[in-house]
């Protein structure tokens, strides 16, 4: 206990010094994976924040930063120990997974009912190979096109904002040293002035991440299931265990409608062999079973689905994220839902690119850098830290303005003086 006590003044961030033993360095770790697993608690409303909508997602969070702070120890452990709180982050990485799995499993089963107990048992079975042939050829290229989108959404990873957004060591110092809000508040503006950041919180403060110690993007939120900031969040979805955010957002529409064309596809091929399987003498107890099973599956997802899609082509319409149809964006003349709406024609260029021939493959053409986002009123608005983002923009065109009008009258002055060669 003693001992315990006599390293009551350890620097959080500080390796072991020089001097330290070994033993006592042992001791040390040891202390150290006690504590951390004392912080495997399940995240207060604290740590979720009161600006996000990380709160969407109250879920157990590690909290690798000690008050914001990162741990230094935690990738220099000599050897890996199953703790219970590293037991329970691998049953959470687990069950993260699971959803995932079980829509992996319904559709492999879907393909095999569709195609061998659908097309070759059935259909072909009963001499309907043309049939059966386009069947298969308008279902692959839409189980094709469902996959592709299905897989980007979920292995696209979600981004961050790049370092400019992160304090620097001296700020980060300065400001975890300081106790006044107000002082703090004043760091972060001298930070933000030099940034894009047109929104702030609800209380008109800079939106800063205290877990990622950066200064958040508009549209920027922290998701407490990947534990980071992610750029014009959505929301996480449990179905593809990522988050939906501006990296993959028109991966996550694509997803959604080539679900809806798979379930419409296979609902309305199913239903003529649905009915004949009840009304004529057409018997195949195995391919019937699974055929059924395959129409009933099909229309709850279609409808399920449906609805969903209708709300997020509503967003798209709106230029929204989820989180925003929550709680409005606040810009510094108070919150406004619509305040990133650009009309309905660019809000849909924003996510699907302006050349309409990729808007229904899963690439990615999304317009903009997920931190520079136009406003409907950025004309008219101020900098929320004080400085005219237009000001920037029209010191930039005059700078252009006089290149171009200094190069027209250099070249004038030379037609000039040709002309004047000439007539004298
Ligand atoms: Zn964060
Ligand atoms: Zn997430």
């Amino acid at each position: 206990m003693g001992g315990g006590g006599g390293r009551g003044k350890r620097s959080v961030r500080g390796r072991a010094t020089p001097s330290t033993t070994a033993a006592e360095e042992e001791e040390e770790e040891e202390e150290e994976r006690k504590r951390e697993e004392g912080e495997g608690i399940l995240a207060t409303e604290e740590d979720l924040g009161e600006d996000d909508g990380e709160e969407l997602q109250a879920a157990w969070v590690p909290r690798l930063r000690v008050r914001g702070r990162t741990r230094p120890r935690a990738c220099q452990s000599r050897q890996p120990r199953m703790t219970p709180w590293r037991l329970l982050r691998c049953c959470q990485w687990t069950a993260a997974w699971v959803p995932v799995l079980f829509i992996a499993v319904v559709i492999c089963w879907s393909y095999y009912t569709f195609v061998v107990e659908l097309c070759l048992f059935t259909i072909a079975a009963q001499e309907e190979e043309g049939k059966a042939a386009i069947y298969l050829v308008i279902f692959h290229l839409s189980f094709v096109l469902f996959m592709w989108s299905y897989w980007k959404t979920i292995f696209t990873p979600p981004v961050c904002p790049s370092k400019e957004f992160f304090l620097s060591q001296s700020d980060e110092e300065h400001y975890e040293k300081e106790e006044r809000p107000e002082v703090q508040q004043e760091i972060l503006k001298r930070v933000a002035k030099e940034l894009p950041v047109y929104t702030m919180t609800s209380t008109k403060l800079i939106r800063y991440c205290e877990k990622c110690q950066l200064i958040k993007p508009d549209r920027c939120h922290h998701c407490s299931v990947c534990n980071k900031c992610v750029l014009k969040m959505d929301h996480h979805c449990p179905w593809v265990n990522n988050c939906v955010g501006f990296s993959n957002y028109k991966y996550f529409l694509l997803f959604l409608f080539y679900s809806l064309v798979y379930c419409i596809l296979v609902t309305t091929t199913v239903l003529e062999y649905f009915i004949k399987f009840w009304t004529t003498n057409l018997r195949n107890t195995r391919a019937q079973f699974h055929v059924l099973f395959l129409f009933f599956v099909a229309t709850m997802f279609f409808i399920s689905i449906l609805s969903l899609f209708c709300y997020h082509l509503w967003l798209v319409g709106k230029n929204r994220t989820t989180i925003e149809a929550f709680r409005a964006p606040v810009f510094l003349n108070g919150p406004d839902k619509n305040g990133f709406s650009l009309g309905w024609s660019k809000n849909w260029r924003q996510v699907f690119g302006d050349e309409k021939k990729y808007w229904l493959f899963p690439i990615f053409t999304s317009l903009g850098d997920g931190v520079h986002f136009p406003t409907r009123l950025m004309m008219d608005k101020e900098h929320v830290t004080g400085t005219n983002h237009h000001e920037h923009t029209r010191r930039v065109y005059s700078l252009a303005q006089m290149v171009k009008n200094g190069a027209q009258e250099l070249f004038q002055f030379w037609i000039d003086s040709k002309f004047f060669c000439w007539t004298t």
